[in-house]
């Protein structure tokens, strides 16, 4: 018997009965602006703001409309405009060139390896560039920090981690995002607390959070932020700082309060659907699967395997039968970008020399979300079937 899996590749799991009541609470009181408080109330967004600050150890953070907008008022705060050059992932998505572009700046591509971390070599190769790296931890994978900031800082290259895919997990020790002088992530449906959209920004800069929090639409009311620096901190950036909204507002930060409590059990969950897809996959002939460093500690939420050096069509194959057996596989290889698959020569307002090294890479990986909504026997099921798959082309094909 073949068998088929059933499940959904998007569909996420409730938000907590904790945080709709806080939502319907919110609600009820009609006072959704992070501005807008009865006496003596501290905002859901203000208070959201200084448990995500302690819980990755940063002195300041700002909730914000979404991951982009983080990364976008990132670069802003670092006083980047027109022209600039920014130095980020060839493998990434499109929200991070995107941020780059917002500024009206350019970015410089740098490769992947088969980890599907950041190529340092390449970094080093091109540090002198650019004086700042948007360091995205694309699905999860994160490069030896240590290595990545001795180059950077030698270069005089400001960090700005893309932490959309790692909320949660650490290097060596170090909550990802703290590695940077800035951090950003995203709260936006598929990543590892749900708001929609939303995301934050984090820093121990004052004068970086000061510009971030007037570029975020503070008007002069940033005395009600918490995670923030003191007012002295504004006296000349109030002045100087142009308002591009992009607020958190009190409903999201009602419902992602209790999810950011529950962030290390439900990544603890993610890491087990993981381990079973993994072994459920090792020793497939023609399938390579990523190594995870000891330093590093992630959070799961997607799982990636690469068919290095298959043809197109036989890749092709791989994915329609899959998907004919219920398992939705997205590739980062294909001709045209689809869904969420696009790449560095996907984003054609930039100009790029080719990258042949990484263009290997690209075009060998596969990639699937793994939603809690699935079970450990689901992922066994899925691992399974992409093992037959693969098998199975990869025998015709030999
Ligand atoms: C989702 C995502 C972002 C930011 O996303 P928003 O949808 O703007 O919140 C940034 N980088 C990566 C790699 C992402 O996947």
């Amino acid at each position: 018997m073949t068998e088929v899996f059933t499940g959904s590749f998007t569909q996420q799991e409730p938000i907590p009965e904790e945080g709709i009541e806080a939502a319907l609470a919110v609600m009820r009181g009609g006072r959704l602006h992070r501005y807008n408080v009865a006496d003596g109330e501290i905002a859901q967004t203000a208070l959201l703001e200084e448990e995500f600050a302690a819980s990755v150890g940063a002195k300041y953070c700002l909730a914000v409309a979404s991951g982009g907008y983080a990364m976008g008022a990132a670069l802003r705060a670092l006083g980047l405009g027109p022209g600039g050059k920014v130095l980020t992932n060839a493998f990434t998505l499109a929200p991070v060139p995107g941020a780059i572009a917002s500024v009206g700046a350019i970015p410089v591509f740098v490769g992947v390896t088969e980890n599907l971390t950041i190529d340092l070599d390449d970094l080093a190769a091109k540090a002198d560039q650019a004086d700042i790296l948007m360091l995205s931890h694309m699905r999860g994978h994160l490069a030896d920090m240590d290595a990545l900031m001795a180059i950077c800082d030698a270069n005089g290259v400001t960090v700005i981690e893309d932490c959309a895919h790692t909320m949660g997990a650490a290097w060596n020790g170090v909550p990802s995002g703290r590695y940077g002088k800035i951090g950003c992530y995203s709260t936006q449906t598929y990543k590892h607390v749900n708001s929609g959209e939303g995301g934050f920004l984090v820093t121990d800069d004052a004068e970086v959070m000061a510009r971030a929090i007037m570029l975020s639409g503070s008007y002069m009311l940033f005395e009600r932020h918490r995670a923030a620096p003191p007012s002295e901190a504004f006296a000349q950036i109030k002045y100087e700082t142009p308002n591009v909204s992009g607020r958190m507002d009190n409903l999201r930060a009602a419902i992602l309060r209790p999810q950011l409590r529950d962030l290390a059990a439900q990544a603890a969950r993610w890491n087990e659907r993981y381990r079973v897809m993994e072994e459920g996959l090792t020793g497939v002939s023609g399938l390579t699967l990523t190594t995870r460093p000891d330093k590093e500690y992630f959070v799961a939420s997607s799982f990636q395997f690469l068919l290095l050096d298959w043809a197109d069509e036989a890749v092709n194959e791989v994915i329609t039968r899959c998907a004919k057996r219920g398992v939705e596989l997205k590739w980062f290889g294909g001709a045209e970008p689809a869904g969420f698959t696009s790449r560095y020569d996907s984003w054609r307002y930039v100009e790029a020399d080719r990258m042949p090294k990484t263009d290997r890479i690209l075009s060998a990986i596969v990639d699937m979300r793994l939603p809690l909504t699935f079970s450990l026997e689901d992922c066994a099921l899925i691992a399974r079937i992409i093992r037959q798959e693969v098998e199975t082309v990869y025998q015709a094909s030999a």
